[in-house]
């Protein structure tokens, strides 16, 4: 089988954008339409594997924090041109069986509804388009009540962003959080506008008591500044408006991948506020999704990985995997993540990690920071 990763930077392996070439790139580096084979989409469970005989997979993560669905407006904006074929829709029920033969009970949609809002895709009436991928998402997870829940998008730079936003914590389906992704909506730290309205936007969400999940690097492809500084933005003038709800970087603070060394000195800056115990870092969590896609890492990086963990707290890292595509599923997720050089108690530990956000009483989402 072809092995994939989600970021250009991984040379050892065909890149996710090579396999939808155009179609996927409005997603940011990190996600791409469903391509799950008709075998898998069909059947129950990854091709050949019972998830009963995956002993290696013991303790199953409880949830997948990092998932998202297409829908079939999304999948056709998505889609190149013919004669490619186009983009295939996958929905909730496409993601339950990949759920299942992974052995993880529940997971986390993330509307991709901010797609209609990127720039570059020059959506007409794009409001109108956002309203109607948020309202899609929340109906596919409500068909799984027990298995998933979703979470609301935008792009927050957009005028009506925070219109938005409010209509989504309405919405029961939508209601627990926000996703966005600033390379995606072209965010610029450096930006005095950006940071302005990306600090009302947090506090608008910390206001609806919704978390935050954020891909906060930036667009490599229009090559927006992204390191250290932006950091040091980031935890000084943006986060500090959302002091209430959990807030969870994805991709370990990068997006997807974790070859280059910048996206490693991005996350130490978490990790040196988290050590001086600084306020603004006790409901930050971190997700893993596609940080890993190797069955055999590179082990100077792996050795990277789980050191940024451990400084980081493994009590704050969430395994998410991401958009499953024809040969990347929650189960090759964790069985990938599993072959980095950690313990069993700390694989044990980040299995069983659930965010407040997760959980079912409203209370109890409310309390618990990560410690
Ligand atoms: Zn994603």
């Amino acid at each position: 089988m072809r092995k994939i990763c989600s970021a250009g930077r991984d040379r050892d392996c065909i890149t996710r954008r090579d396999l939808l070439r155009g179609g996927a790139l409005g997603l940011g580096a990190a996600s791409l339409p469903g391509l799950v084979s008709d075998a898998e989409a069909a059947g129950t469970r990854a091709p050949g594997v019972a998830p009963e005989q995956g002993a290696g997979y013991d303790p199953a993560p409880l949830a997948d924090h990092h998932q998202h669905l297409f829908s079939p407006a999304l999948a056709a904006l998505l889609s190149p041109a013919p004669p490619a074929a186009p983009a295939r829709p996958f929905t909730a029920a496409d993601l339950i069986p990949l759920l299942d033969a992974a052995g993880v009970r529940r997971a986390v949609v993330l509307s991709t509804a901010y797609i209609f809002s990127q720039p570059k895709k020059k959506v007409e009436n794009d409001d109108e388009r956002v309203k109607a991928d948020n309202d899609w998402t929340a109906e596919q997870v409500a068909r799984f009540p027990e298995r998933l829940i979703g979470f609301c998008s935008i792009n927050p730079l957009k005028d009506y962003a925070l219109q938005e936003l409010a209509r989504c914590a309405e919405n029961p389906h939508l209601r627990r959080g926000l996703k966005l992704h600033f390379g995606n909506s072209l965010v610029d730290y450096h930006d005095e506008r950006h940071v302005r309205q990306l600090r009302r936007v947090f506090r608008a969400a910390n206001e609806h008591r919704m978390a935050i999940v954020v891909h906060m690097r930036t667009s490599s492809e229009a090559k927006v500044a992204y390191g250290r500084e932006e950091a040091h933005i980031f935890l000084n003038q943006i986060l500090p408006a959302a002091p209430d709800v959990p807030v969870q970087i994805a991709h370990l603070a990068g997006d997807g991948g974790f070859s280059d060394p910048l996206i490693d000195q991005t996350a130490a800056v978490f990790a040196e506020a988290i050590a001086r115990d600084d306020p603004r870092t006790r409901r930050l969590w971190f997700d893993v999704a596609t940080v890993t896609t190797s069955e055999a890492p590179q082990p100077e990086k792996a050795a990277r990985i789980v050191s940024r963990m451990r400084t980081l707290g493994v009590r704050r890292i969430l395994f998410g995997s991401d958009a499953a595509t024809e040969t990347w599923t929650p189960r090759k997720g964790w069985e990938t993540f599993r072959k980095l050089p950690l313990s069993d108690a700390e694989f044990r530990i980040i299995a069983m990690n659930v965010p407040p956000y997760m959980r079912r009483d409203r209370r109890a989402r409310l309390r618990h920071p990560p410690g």
